[in-house]
Parts: structure tokens; sequence; C-alpha cells
């Protein structure tokens, strides 16, 4: 070996997203030496274009809002307009100030942090800049990329979520291409600051892997707020003329807008990166890896994105941390994906854990459901919001889905999430004091009605 010839890492992580951050901090916690290397910003997507910036301009919307809707509580307040330099010296201020935070987390845990463009060049090998990392242990954690149609080239007026949160103006008309999750919160977002509206999307139902019910509150509360949706029918193509966008759909209709924005999912980056010729195995883009975020070639790992399932920030944090214990020997117990905690921060907000009615049918067959709705609750009322809390649960057993949505209910999930995961009977849930009053007294009230001692529920 030669004098100047690298050390051999514990961990060697290509990719400082969520996935890729988390493992590197935990590692090093736990005294392995890692190497992190990240070819753009340190923090990924969620940080400098996904979760974080998205949800400051939601809460920018929600402020618009506030102010418009003054009158309704007695507030004389009027919305003027959207200054969206305002906005983003506002959402970058955020962003800036947790990116600080993190690189110094990564600097003061003594982990070595490569900036460049890294590739997989040998299964215990990450080449970047013409330094060879190499590693007891690789971790992949390239992350997502925003997809789009075939034929739709995203330009001009035609923009992903990358695009969109930076735009410097308040576009009049939006067509949003996508009633999923992304779409849904942009759709929320440009309403609030004055849009004109209109959701395209090709399945039957806006946000559909959430429960059925939750789809359809969502869609009454979308109509009351003016934003248009067109379910069920198919996008067909998109022309530029200056700054217009006309948006073609199946069955001849076309819908005039100044942006299109695409949310039709995100895909692997895992192209051209040498995973497949170190013998790491692809189906449609995606790394396969089983619930230990193996690979299937001994010492490469991967987690967050790139590995199918839900595309999550907090699924990306569980699961590098997963690896950085599993590699450091304390034998974890694997990430169950149906744990997770989802959060939609549209207006109302939908959050949920666990198994959707559908599923849950499939699954036990015989199941009880009951619905709380917010009518009953003093908080929500306060807040003006409708909606409700949904529980579903094993025939004389644990709760296995739990679905919320109305203003705020996102901040229901955590407790949403320890009764899933818990395994938890109404009647456990029931026996607990919920401060009053909150939103969360709705999942208190729901599991007291489905343990059979309701209260604030008419009959
Ligand atoms: C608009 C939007 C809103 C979202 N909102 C939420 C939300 O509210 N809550 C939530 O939980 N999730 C949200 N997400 C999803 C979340 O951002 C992702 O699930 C999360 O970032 C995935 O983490 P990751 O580590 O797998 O990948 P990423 O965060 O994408 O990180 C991958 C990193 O790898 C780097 N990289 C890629 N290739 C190379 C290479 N060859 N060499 C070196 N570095 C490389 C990239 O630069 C990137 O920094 C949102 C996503 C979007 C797009």
């Amino acid at each position: 070996m030669s004098a100047d010839a690298e050390k051999t890492f514990d961990i060697v992580i290509l990719g400082g997203g969520s996935g890729g951050y988390a493992c590197a901090l935990r590692g090093a916690e736990l005294g392995l030496s890692v190497a992190l290397v990240e070819k753009s910003k340190l923090g990924g997507t969620c940080l400098h274009q996904g979760c974080i910036p998205t949800k400051a301009l939601l809460h920018a919307a929600e402020v618009a809002d506030s102010a418009r809707e003054g009158e309704k509580f007695g507030v004389k307040s009027t919305f003027e307009s959207v200054d969206m330099s305002g906005v983003h010296r506002y959402k970058d201020g955020v962003v800036s100030h947790l990116h600080k935070g993190l690189q110094g987390l990564v600097k003061g845990k003594a982990i070595e942090y490569v900036e460049g463009e890294g590739r997989l060049v040998a299964p215990d090998t990450v080449e970047v800049g013409g330094r060879r990392l190499t590693g007891r242990n690789v971790v992949l954690a390239t992350g997502s990329y925003a997809k789009s149609l075939p034929g739709l080239e995203v330009s001009g007026r035609v923009m992903t979520s990358e695009q969109a949160l930076e735009i410097d103006f308040v576009p009049p008309r939006v067509v949003v291409l996508g009633g999923g999750v992304i779409g849904v919160e942009f759709a929320s977002v440009f309403k609030s600051f004055g849009s004109e509206v209109t959701i395209v999307e090709a399945l039957p139902r806006l946000v559909a892997a959430e429960d059925e019910s939750v789809s359809k509150q969502l869609e009454r509360s979308f109509r009351k707020r003016k934003i248009a949706f067109r379910t069920g029918v198919r996008f067909e193509g998109a022309t530029q003329n200056g700054d217009t966008v006309t948006v073609s759909l199946e069955g001849g209709d076309t819908i005039e807008a100044d942006l299109l924005l695409v949310a039709v999912g995100r895909g692997p980056v895992t192209d051209g990166l040498g995973y497949e010729e170190a013998g790491v195995r692809l189906d449609r883009g995606y790394v396969v890896a089983d619930e230990r975020c193996r690979t299937g070639v001994p010492g490469v790992f991967a987690v967050g994105d790139i590995v199918p399932g839900l595309q999550l920030a907090h699924r990306g944090f569980a699961q590098g941390i997963f690896v950085a214990e599993e590699i450091a020997g304390l034998s974890p117990a694997p990430v169950d994906d149906l744990g997770i905690p989802r959060v939609t921060y549209c207006d109302p907000e939908i959050a949920s854990v666990g198994l959707t009615e559908a599923q849950a049918r499939e699954k036990y067959g015989d199941v009880e459901v009951f619905e709380y709705n917010l009518g009953g609750n003093g908080r929500s009322q306060i807040l003006q919001t409708q909606g409700f809390v949904k529980l579903v649960r094993e025939k004389d057993g644990p709760v296995v889905g739990v679905h919320m949505i109305g203003a705020r209910m996102g901040e229901q999930v955590g407790e949403a999430q320890l009764i899933y995961n818990w395994e938890a009977l109404p009647s456990d849930v029931a026996n607990l004091v919920h401060a009053h009053p909150t939103q969360n007294e709705a999942l208190g009230e729901a599991h007291m009605a489905l343990a059979g001692k309701p209260l604030h529920v008419h009959a």
C-alpha cells in the first residue's frame, strides 16, 4: 500500500439527501468512519426542492387566505397581492438556515464530506473527481427526479415542481397535471396566491393512494375553494405559444393556461451510475433491495427514493439510520412502510397511516370502521374547518388504519402512528385523556366511539 493511498472507510455513501445524510450522521455517531459524496447541496431534494420550500409556500398561502378571510372572524383585513420576491426571501431564508445547521452537524461529526459527482466503479468503491473512496460498505442514496410524460418537454411555461418553486410571478391560470401529493399541494398554493387552477388526473380520484373517503372530502373542499379538477381523463399534449400553454385532453377538450405544472411522479436517479455493472439489480430503474436495505451485492445497501415504496423524507431518514445501525451490528428492526405516517399539506391537510379501508377489507375480510366528523370537534369549529378522523380496525382487533382530513390535521399524525405501530385497541386509546379544545381530541373521540363509549357524537 503506498503512503498516500486512501484509507478504507466503514461506509461510503453516494448521495447527501435525507437517506444519505441520516446514514452518515448515525454511522458517525456509532463510531464508524464515514465518507459522504454529494454532487449538489447537502440535504438533497427535501431541503432544497421538496418538503421544506413547498411547506414554506403553503404557509405563505395560509397567510394569504387568513388575510382574505378576516371578515369571517370579525377581523377587518383585505388581501392585496402576493409579492413573490418576498415569498422567496422568506422561503429561502428557512432553507438556508436549515442548510447551515445541517452542514454544521456533518462537520461536527468528523464525516468526510466529498463534493462532486460520484460513480460506483466497484462494489466497494465510489469514484469522485478522480478520487477513489473505498468502503467496507457502500450505501446508494442518489434519490429521485421529477418525471414528465412522453413527448412533454419541460421548458418555458411547462414546469415541474423544481422550476415552479422559483417562479417570480403568480400565473393567472394554472393547469396542474397530476392529482397526487405534489399536484394537490401546488394546486392549493396557487389557488391561495390568486391563480385560477385546474387539476388534470388520469385516475378516477384525487390523492388516489389515500382512503377513498379522504379523496371525496378533498374533492368537496377543493370544489368549495373553486379549485377545478378533471379526474379520469387523460392528458394528450401541450403546446406553448409565447406565455400561454394550451393543454389538450383526451376527448378533444383544451384548457388555456399561463403555466402547466407537471406533477406526474418521481423516478429514481440510478442511470449511468455504475450500479448494474457492479451487480446491483434494477427494476424499471429502481434499486431492488430487501427489507434490510440489502441490494444482493454483499456490502452494498440502498436507501430512500431509489428503493420502491413511499417516496418520503422520513422514510429516507429511517432507512439511513437503519443501515448505519445494521452495519454497526446493532441488528435493528426493519422499517415497515405501512407504519410510516403520510401527510399531504394542501388545505385541507391530509394525514394517514396504515391500511385504507379497502386494503384492510382485502387483508382481514371483516373490519370495523368509524368516521368522527370534525363538526363535533371544538377546535376544528374555531378554525372553521371541515373533515374527519376515520379509523379502520380489524374486527375485534387493533386499529390498522387512521385517515384524517381537515385544516392542520397533519399535526395529529404523531399519535396516529403510535396507535398503528403499537397495534393499539380502540379501548386502549379511549382511556387516554386528550386535551380540550384541541383537534387531537378528535382522535380520542373516534377511538371512544369505536370502543363503544362515544361522547360528542350524534347517533
Ligand atoms: C415538491 C416536493 C415536495 C415534497 N414534500 C415532501 C414532504 O412534505 N414530506 C416528505 O416526507 N417528503 C417530501 N418530498 C419527498 C422527499 O423530498 C424525498 O422523499 C426525499 O428527499 C428522498 O431522499 P433521498 O435521500 O432518497 O433522495 P434526495 O433527497 O433526492 O437526495 C439524493 C441526493 O443525491 C445526490 N446525488 C445524486 N446522484 C449523485 C451522484 N452521482 N453523486 C453525488 N451525489 C448524487 C443529489 O444531488 C441529492 O442531493 C417532496 C418531494 C418533492 C419533489
